[in-house]
């Protein structure tokens, strides 16, 4: 699954509609600092389910909405809209009629988030699971943010190994090895 498109409305910096088309191969964000860059890809953590307020860098999820500037209203609803080409057919059962799979997440103040695959209401567990077997996903090891480099270098070595593990993929054979243990 290829992210094709990315729409942001009224989130965090991204006040004014923004559309961006993502090519095949690698892209790059580059501009001066507290441009934005950061905002996108939090974005992208925010469509596919990210649920905790502070790994966006807030205290509330009501704070990736628009909070105004000295020549802007703040806004009252924030929108963020993902393209996926699924022409090879790797989303769950539940989405793999589509082509081309839309992804929205609205948030309104005061009223929480609620999400959309192709205009059809769906859970953010839904959501969470297109995006946890494509190995993407708002939890995922593949998003390295800001300052992450520094804490592993500086992190125990107890909790870097955790994060190697993670990597790895060998989280989950831990859990349940401590599970048959305590049996
Ligand atoms: P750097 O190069 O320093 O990493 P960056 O390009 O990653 O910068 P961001 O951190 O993405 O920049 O953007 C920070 C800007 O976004 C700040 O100016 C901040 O005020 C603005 N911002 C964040 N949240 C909101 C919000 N809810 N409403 C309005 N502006 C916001
Ligand atoms: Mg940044």
């Amino acid at each position: 699954m290829r992210f094709t498109k990315l729409r942001l409305a009224g989130f965090k910096s991204f006040v004014d509609p923004t559309e961006l088309m993502i090519e095949p191969g690698l892209t790059g964000v580059v501009g001066p600092n507290g441009c934005g860059k950061s905002n996108l890809v939090e974005a992208l953590k925010w469509v596919m389910g990210e649920t905790s307020a502070k790994q966006m860098r807030g205290s509330a999820m009501d704070d990736v909405i628009f909070g105004g500037s000295s020549n802007r209203p703040a806004r009252n609803f924030a929108e963020v809209v993902l393209h996926l080409d699924n022409k090879s057919r790797v989303a769950p059962s539940m989405f793999n009629d589509a082509e081309d799979l839309e992804v929205v997440r609205k948030i309104e103040r005061d009223s929480g988030s609620n999400y959309k695959v192709n205009g059809k209401e769906v859970r953010a567990k839904d959501v969470q699971l297109l995006f946890a077997d494509a190995a993407s996903g708002s939890r995922s090891t593949a998003l390295v943010s800001q300052g992450k480099i520094g804490q592993v270098i500086s992190a125990k070595p107890s909790d870097r190994r955790v994060l190697l593990e993670e990597a790895a993929g060998i989280t989950g054979l831990h859990s349940r090895r401590h599970e048959a243990e305590l049996r």
